[in-house]
């Protein structure tokens, strides 16, 4: 048993990815860019550089989309539930535990279970408030949530207002979870916008919560993502804040402050409107046509 669960570790960090180095800001083109900070993973660096014109911080040396894609598929969340995802304590303000946070291994089963508690708790009501004060949450209402994890906002979403629910979501393991409460699955990865933008079916509101900052190409997303709203349809983000949580981690090639993700939805032709606490490690943002 002992040797199966060693195996399975060796297995899930078995993984590399390949980097492309970016000589200009991918956010406002300047080539001003100053080294800011480091972390180690499985043999490999992850190096950040931030922009000295717009003050977005990004991970440089970058992984290409595609190896991100391969590790959001096969291994992101086999890693988090087994307990051997990448952590690294100490890159935030304040710092203070949550009860997920233990030390303990966690079986896949109980991993799952417990990574689905910590997003029904810190996820759920922060969403479902925030879009409440712009859009009505009802029978009517069509929401996509990109990077939807186990679906478990989703779901609490319909039981709650009825609304009609929508996931994009790489994992094939998450995947498994979305399908079975019934939740439509209509795309594995973020850029499928690009292609959902020419379809008829629109949304009152496209949620990221924690997985724009894990796209390689974020404007174009979002860009992609307002051509999918239906008329007054929002745009919700939440994503570590940099001031408050400088979280450089392998999943992250972005860490946006307040003003380089407002200074995103601007460049996609959005209005960025800040929401939940100014302080939270979290930074909540509402983009408006
Ligand atoms: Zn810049």
């Amino acid at each position: 048993m002992k040797k199966n669960r060693a195996n399975k570790e060796k297995e899930l960090l078995n993984f590399s990815f390949d980097f492309e180095l970016l000589e200009a800001c991918p956010l406002c083109g300047s080539d001003v860019l100053i080294p800011n900070g480091k972390v180690e993973w499985l043999d490999m660096d992850f190096w950040y550089a931030v922009c000295g014109k717009c003050g977005l911080k990004f991970m440089n040396p970058r992984p290409t989309q595609k190896s991100y894609q391969d590790f959001y598929k096969n291994l992101f969340w086999e890693q988090k539930v087994a307990n051997v995802g990448f952590h690294m304590p100490g890159q935030m303000w304040n710092t203070k535990r949550y009860k997920w946070d233990n030390e303990k291994a966690w079986s896949k089963k109980e991993g799952t279970k417990t990574v689905i508690e910590k997003h029904r708790e810190m996820r759920v009501k922060i969403i479902s408030d925030t879009l409440s004060g712009f859009i009505t949450l009802d029978a009517r209402t069509d929401i996509l949530e990109v990077g939807a994890g186990f679906g478990v906002t989703l779901e609490e979403l319909r039981k709650k207002y009825k609304s009609k629910v929508y996931a994009i979501e790489p994992s094939l393991e998450a995947q498994r979870a979305i399908k079975k409460v019934g939740t439509a699955l209509i795309g594995s990865y973020a850029e499928d916008l690009g292609g959902l933008r020419n379809k008829k079916q629109k949304f009152d509101a496209i949620i990221f919560s924690h997985s724009l900052e894990n796209t390689v190409y974020p404007l174009q997303i979002i860009k992609w993502a307002k051509q999918c709203l239906k008329k007054n349809g929002i745009i919700y983000v939440q994503c570590s804040n940099l001031l408050t949580f400088d979280q450089m981690n392998p999943y992250h090639p972005y860490i946006f402050s307040a003003h380089s993700l407002g200074l995103l939805a601007k460049k996609a032709g959005m209005k960025p409107l800040r929401a939940g606490e100014r302080l939270h490690r979290m930074l909540t943002v509402v983009f408006k046509k």
